[in-house]
């Protein structure tokens, strides 16, 4: 071993920069790019010498630009710290391409910096250790032995600006001769850019950066000042609502939307309105939150304004409410910024926490007592952990394993499909059994407090279908799986006249196609707060309520 080390130390690789950035660009085509490759065979399926051509120029493409890319970003004195960034995340990366067919786009980096430590730590596993092994520390060590042999300011210069121009020019006669084909493929399959390392990552991150900027540059926009709230017909009556928050649930593994096995034993039995129609904003939580909690609608939101800008929580405080966000997941997101926020994911409660990790039933701690002792209306959001995945297997309690066996692991694929689905669904009977303790908590709210629950997830998950696992796929191309969210709305003594009448009228709408851009429009109605920002078209209650104060705007 000494020896060995001896032998390392007095090694050294004497070579130009130039060319290094070549070889490790060929290194990157070739092995980091391998699920680039197998995606680009299975959309070609190669049969004639043209389709062979084409692949010939897609992989002189990737070469230039990758030596582009590496030619650009180093230099004699950062090269090294370039290529320890760069192998490290590629080999991350790699792992996770290889492991959950991830595409790495702008908002996985987001999904990434706005993480915790419980959720990476569910990401973690002795093979992604082995990938930074082979794909990362080899690499690094080859690296931090090269000496570059031409020290000369000048001549690297001079290296550098001949590179960039004939690879620019090269790309361009490349991408000329090949427009059309080209052009389809990227018209057609647009996350391949996503899947190229590490050219993905570098531009996603440098976008990713470049929004931030941005976005500080941005003075905080208070669009809520016209807020106002209300008093219904009992002025002395308190309001409180519930919004659950869900985590990665979808909405075709709700068996009250028609799944074949019961994972609502629950809900079954109570009376909810179900919108089984509903779709999410974005397919991770860094985006869907945001956006469910903004004014703006999918289509036009951005984080530069959405998250610059008053949300309905602040639209809830300017008008006088009381607003609390209780949470078991990676927090707000930003959202709750200027309001009450509990953090419950690291909570010490021996019942409900172990390791560092909460059950959803914590987000339920001292609510009672404290909604008792609150005057005012109130409006509580619960932001539960959920389905959060690939460690499904420790979103339950062990009473809640229904359906058996199940996958103990986060390397999805090395379970069989049905312990994959077996313990997805076991989550949702455990969301199931959350829900109904939160509608049980209201029911025994004393007289004069009128109140609701809303649930609604933030997106749903792909659990191995077309060997795509966990979520954030890019929303074009998102399966439906990813973004088809259950939404449910109830309300506790349903005999009385008022809310069996509104509920009956809400359930016109159960078909209809409903969107997280109807979420913002429908808890101010829900709340009676009236703002030029509300839109009743958007609000599902809009037609329902006969003394809204928004019936009236
Ligand atoms: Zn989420």
């Amino acid at each position: 071993m000494k020896k060995l080390y001896e032998l390392f130390s007095k090694f050294n690789i004497s070579i130009s920069l130039w060319l290094l950035n070549l070889l490790i660009g060929l290194l990157f085509v070739s092995v980091f790019n391998l699920y680039f490759w197998q995606e680009i065979i299975a959309i070609i399926k190669p049969e004639s010498i043209t389709d062979y051509q084409l692949i010939g120029s897609i992989i002189l493409f990737l070469i230039l630009v990758i030596n582009l890319v590496f030619n650009l970003l180093t230099s004699q004195k950062t090269y090294k710290v370039f290529y320890v960034l760069v192998f490290t995340i590629s080999a991350i990366s790699f792992y996770y391409i290889a492991q959950y067919n991830i595409i790495i786009d702008k908002e996985m980096v987001r999904n990434v910096v706005e993480t915790n430590h419980s959720e990476a730590r569910d990401l973690m596993s002795f093979s992604l250790l082995s990938y930074l092994f082979v794909f990362g520390l080899i690499p690094i060590l080859l690296i931090l032995k090269t000496e570059l042999t031409d020290q000369n300011i000048w001549s690297q210069l001079i290296i550098k600006i001949k590179v960039t121009v004939v690879s620019v020019m090269t790309i361009g006669l490349i991408v000329y001769l090949n427009y059309p084909s080209f052009a389809s493929l990227a018209r057609t399959n647009r996350h391949l850019s996503h899947m190229i390392v590490p050219t993905n990552f570098i531009f996603a991150t440098i976008s990713y950066i470049t929004e931030q900027f941005n976005k500080a540059q941005l003075p905080f926009s208070d669009i809520a000042q016209d807020a106002f709230h209300l008093k219904l017909s009992k002025p002395n009556d308190k309001n409180v609502v519930i919004l659950i928050v869900g985590e990665t649930a979808r909405a075709d593994r709700f068996s009250i939307n028609g799944y074949r096995r019961e994972t609502n034993p629950r809900l079954e039995k109570r009376h909810v309105v179900n919108f089984k129609q509903t779709s999410s904003c974005g397919t991770s939580t860094a985006v869907s939150l945001p956006c469910l909690f903004s004014h703006l609608e999918r289509r036009s939101y951005s984080h530069k304004v959405g998250k610059n800008s008053s949300n309905l929580l602040d639209f809830f405080k300017q008008a006088g409410i009381d607003v609390q966000w209780r949470d078991n997941n990676t927090g707000c997101k930003g959202i709750c910024g200027r309001v009450d926020y509990v953090d419950f994911s690291n909570n010490s409660d021996e019942l409900f926490c172990s390791d560092g990790e909460c059950f959803d039933e914590i987000l339920l701690k001292g609510l009672l007592e404290q909604i008792n002792a609150n005057p005012n209306d109130q409006f509580i959001v619960l932001h539960q952990k959920g389905s959060h995945g690939p460690a499904y297997y420790l979103r339950y309690p062990p009473d809640f394993k229904k359906f058996t066996p199940t996958c103990q692991s986060v390397q999805l694929q090395k379970c069989s499909s049905e312990a994959l689905n077996n313990t997805y669904d076991n989550t949702i009977v455990y969301t199931d059994y959350f829900i109904d303790q939160t509608m049980k908590l209201l029911e025994s709210l004393p007289q004069g407090t009128s109140s609701s629950l809303v649930y609604i997830a933030d997106h749903g998950e792909s659990l191995g279908e077309n060997n795509l696992y966990l979520h954030g796929t890019p929303y074009l191309i998102a399966p439906e799986s990813q973004t088809h969210v259950p939404f449910i709305y109830w309300a506790p003594h349903q005999t009385d006249n008022k809310t069996a009448s509104l509920m009956s009228c809400l359930e016109k709408s159960e078909d209809h196609h409903l969107s997280h851009d109807h979420l913002f429009h429908s808890m101010l109605g829900l709340m009676n707060v009236s703002t030029s920002y509300y839109k009743p078209e958007l609000d599902v209650f809009s037609s329902c309520h006969s003394d809204h104060v928004n019936s009236r705007t």
